[in-house]
């Protein structure tokens, strides 16, 4: 995964790495570099503040000298850590809370039902009892989806018609799980952002319903970030924490994209742990976030 991590951020001539490479190569360290370094990382998306840091921090006792693009890569990738590491969570499931409830909020396409999937397949690998419910109503295709997650894994679906009421199949979800003893449901979610006013009714609504059943529930809200979407992923975080009160990230799509700073500038501006990144289509490809890591990646 870590190879797939790298391939992805560091993919073509739009990553970092190509792009410090081209700056920094055989030139004495002028203001005009300094500049297309603070372009290329805003241009990464890492945000304006990280990139006046880290080009600073490069600047410092280096003009007028020979600067290896790989000196460069380093401040960068350590920089990056520094930024993410404070926020690099596991999520913790609460054994007391049964079921502990994992509402799992985001735009449509973002990965929310695959994420569902790998995640119950490593709390149930863990010993947990996972059951699902399938919460995204408005589409068949997601329903099914996560039924076939299900059979997969052998996880318990609750799920209900298309176009059925989402926050009356949380209440049911919930004390189906009780009633069979899981310690774990992950809910799925519609995430029709074009529809702005009726996405936030319906979450304020499953919440609401769901604290009916238990009053501490949701237990956990993940947002699921597309990393592919670069500066919309900052809109989504603001309106999906407004209304569903986000505890935690998950970033998916890194396997395909040199766009995984907009994470940094998210992790600057919203400071919400990062639980997990996607690198990848399959059941596995689910992994533990690790700052380190994203900052070599980042760098490339
Ligand atoms: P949802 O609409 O938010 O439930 O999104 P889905 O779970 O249906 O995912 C949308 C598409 O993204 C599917 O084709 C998934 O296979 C794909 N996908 C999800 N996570 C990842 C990931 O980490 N890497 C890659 N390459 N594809 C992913």
């Amino acid at each position: 995964w870590w190879t797939r991590l790298r391939d992805g951020l560091s993919r073509s001539s739009s990553s970092i790495g190509t792009g410090l490479v081209d700056i920094f190569t055989k030139r004495k360290l002028d203001e005009a570099m300094l500049e297309d370094l603070e372009d290329i990382l805003i241009r990464a998306d890492l945000g304006t503040a990280v990139a006046q840091r880290i080009t600073e921090a490069v600047g410092k006792g280096r003009y007028n000298w020979d600067v290896d693009p790989r000196e460069v890569k380093t401040i960068l990738a350590s920089e990056v850590e520094q930024v993410l590491t404070p926020y690099a969570k596991p999520l913790v499931i609460d054994t007391t809370k049964k079921p502990f409830v994992i509402l799992v909020v985001g735009v449509n396409g973002s990965g929310k039902t695959t994420t569902i999937g790998k995640l119950a397949a490593q709390f149930s690998r863990e010993g947990h009892k996972v059951m699902l419910a399938a919460g995204d109503t408005f589409r068949a295709a997601a329903i099914e989806q996560l039924q076939i997650w299900g059979q997969r894994l052998g996880c318990t679906v609750i799920a209900r018609p298309q176009g059925s009421d989402a926050s009356g199949l949380a209440f049911d979800a919930i004390k189906t799980a009780r009633s069979e003893g899981a310690d774990l449901l992950l809910m799925d979610t519609a995430g029709r952002l074009q529809n702005r006013a009726e996405l936030m009714d319906e979450l304020e609504k499953i919440i609401r319903v769901m604290r009916k059943q238990d009053e501490e529930a949701p237990h956990a809200v993940l947002l699921v970030l597309d990393a592919t979407v670069g500066q919309n992923a900052l809109n989504q975080v603001e309106i999906f924490g407004r209304v569903a009160g986000v505890t935690g990230l998950v970033m998916t799509k890194l396997d395909g994209t040199a766009r995984g700073g907009i994470l940094v500038a998210i992790t600057e501006k919203f400071k919400l742990p990062i639980h997990f990144i996607g690198v990848g289509e399959k059941v596995d490809d689910l992994e533990p976030f690790a700052a380190s890591d994203f900052g070599l990646a980042i760098a490339g």
